[in-house]
């Protein structure tokens, strides 16, 4: 599952995991922007990698997120795909389409918002 340096990313950006989200994911360099963020919490779902998503997750509203539950969720779903629909300073909205725990395709569309503190950007929330 994992992708070589070369293999491009999960979150559909065309350019190499190892270019893209990796640095994020591996905590050696910080997302821009709102969208860099969103795309590499999408990665880190795929990857299952809980700590990241809860680390990108606004201090405020960490304490809502169970990391069995998100562990559980990334685990039962087959990831197959992100498209960002727009994106703003402080907002994001796409389509994260997966087969659910039933093998059931779903997409899910949201619409987040992100903030920044210092020098990192936080996911708030979505609907
Ligand atoms: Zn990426």
């Amino acid at each position: 599952m994992k992708p070589g340096i070369k293999d491009l990313c999960y979150c559909g950006s065309q350019r190499p995991f190892g270019e893209c989200c990796e640095p994020f994911l591996l905590g050696a360099a910080l997302p821009v922007s709102a969208e860099e963020l969103m795309r590499s919490r999408y990665s880190a779902y795929v990857t299952r990698n809980v700590p990241y998503i809860l680390e990108t997750t606004s201090p405020k509203y960490r304490k809502y997120y169970n990391p069995k539950a998100i562990l559980e969720w990334a685990s039962n779903s087959t990831w197959i795909s992100l498209e960002i629909l727009s994106s703003s300073e402080k907002r994001v909205q796409f389509v994260a389409t997966y087969l659910d725990e039933k093998g059931q395709l779903t997409h899910h569309k949201e619409d987040s918002r992100f903030e920044k503190i210092g020098e990192r950007w936080y996911f708030m929330d979505g609907k």
